[in-house]
């Protein structure tokens, strides 16, 4: 029997979790932020689809105490207990100098303790993973990640699944199209790179992506999910309604600010993971009509970066001086390209390894913005702002007050205005 303990209510506020589920598929880590605010039923929803689409009404987990003893969980009662319980494992675990294991639970099939559905009927699957997404745009509730569960979960992609509409826009590697997940009811984008490697290669690469799915920013594109078919690897990621900020003219500096602390923010968390962003640009640079920024395309595997290394052609612009070179590189690299990123055109073509960081015309813009550029495009990479000063930067702390308000009427406006040129027939 499993009693609540009071005491782990306010650590179930502040920690993250991670739950395993166990399935025949192997198994699914999901890290849930505030774990205290998980309810039984959304976490039901995100195990019937762990379950590749068999009904499941209960879950079991691992007790710890007793070898092979598991425990039922029917109701919010029972999941609060469930918690409570692996909150003091967790802690034994801490104060044994050890880490703590991921909250390990097993999906089941089994009689409804309540009516949870009204009509007495089994709700089909494609219901369930549409209301599940509907839930994870946008209606997170008061901190709880469950986008995390659901999304990592129910989106298991396949190449038959998806239906391609428009090509959003061609790069070095491959293309990128705007798709339609039948089974998830959703728009993705899917890149869709062509690479002529062996099946090894191609399972490294689908390994290496694999950290993808633990990425959780609201600064980072969600991933869905990567598949190869025949020569061609697919990257299915969330959809940005705006594009990328390349084809953006002119944006003022109010918007700019917000967006260059989103990149920040971005890069920050990715650094956090030990993973160089390597290509940061305005074309990895996604905005949408809600006003979110998020960074896309960066090197997490170093197979799928020198694969697509093989076809590459020119130069790219945005790279700092000790990459072009063929220095060591590191954080400060990705510091390099976000001053170059925030630059105008005009500026960019000044700027050439040889010459001195180029410096914006004096009057046109902030002198905290001009700073911020400068400081970003050092030449020694030691002298460019590490992570903390970024954020500790004039510039990005006036811009750092969440208003995705700005951005979003930016995005909406500038969308609106390309539609109008279209109609006139001068794109
Ligand atoms: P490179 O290949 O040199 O990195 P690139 O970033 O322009 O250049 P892609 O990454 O293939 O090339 O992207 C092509 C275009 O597709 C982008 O410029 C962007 O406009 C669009 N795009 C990419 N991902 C998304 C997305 N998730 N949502 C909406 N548009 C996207
Ligand atoms: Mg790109």
């Amino acid at each position: 029997m499993l009693v609540l303990d009071l005491n782990n209510l306010f650590a179930m506020d502040t920690e993250t979790i991670v739950i395993r589920i166990k399935t025949p598929l192997g198994d699914m880590d999901s890290a849930v932020d505030c774990p205290s605010l998980l309810n039984f039923d959304d976490l039901l929803v995100s195990l019937h689809n762990a379950r590749e689409l068999t009904t499941c009404t209960q879950f079991e987990f691992d007790n710890f105490d007793e070898v092979g003893d598991r425990i039922t969980v029917r109701s919010d009662e029972e999941l609060k207990a469930m918690l409570s319980y692996y909150f003091n494992t967790m802690n034994e675990q801490r104060m044994n100098g050890l880490l703590p294991d991921p909250l390990q639970i097993f999906p089941r099939a089994g009689k409804t303790p309540g009516i949870r559905n009204i009509h007495g009927l089994k709700v089909p699957i494609s219901i369930i993973v549409s209301a599940a997404l509907h839930r994870e745009q946008g209606e997170r509730r008061e901190g709880v990640k469950l986008s995390t569960i659901i999304v990592h979960l129910c989106l298991q992609i396949n190449a038959q699944d998806i239906h391609y509409q428009e090509q959003l826009g061609h790069g070095n590697g491959g293309t990128v199209y705007k798709a339609y997940h039948l089974l998830g009811k959703r728009v993705l984008a899917v890149k869709v790179i062509p690479l002529d490697i062996t099946v090894e290669l191609q399972k490294q690469i689908m390994s290496e992506l694999e950290i993808l799915y633990k990425c959780d920013s609201p600064y980072i594109i969600t991933f869905f999910s990567a598949f190869f078919v025949e020569n061609r690897i697919s990257i299915c990621t969330e959809f940005m309604d705006g594009g990328s900020l390349d084809v953006f003219k002119r944006i003022p500096e109010h918007v700019l600010g917000r967006i260059a602390v989103a990149v920040v923010k971005g890069l920050t968390y990715l650094w956090s993971l030990k993973i160089l962003h390597r290509d940061v640009k305005p074309s990895n640079m996604l905005v949408n009509t809600r006003g979110q920024v998020k960074l896309c395309d960066f090197g997490v595997s170093t197979q799928l970066v020198n694969s697509i290394a093989k076809t590459y052609v020119g130069t790219n612009a945005y790279m700092a001086p000790e990459r072009i070179s063929g220095e060591q590189y590191g954080i400060h690299a990705d510091v390099w390209s976000v001053g170059i990123s925030f630059m105008e055109p005009l500026q960019l073509l000044q700027c050439i390894v040889d010459e001195d960081p180029p410096v914006l015309p004096v009057g046109q813009f902030s002198e905290k913005f001009v700073h911020f550029i400068t400081q970003c495009m050092r030449r020694q990479p030691k002298e460019r702002p590490a992570p903390n000063n970024l954020m500790d930067h004039s510039f990005i702390i006036q811009f750092n007050d969440g208003n995705a308000e700005v951005v979003s009427m930016w995005v909406c406006r500038c969308l609106e205005e390309r539609r109008a040129q279209h109609a006139q027939g001068h794109v």
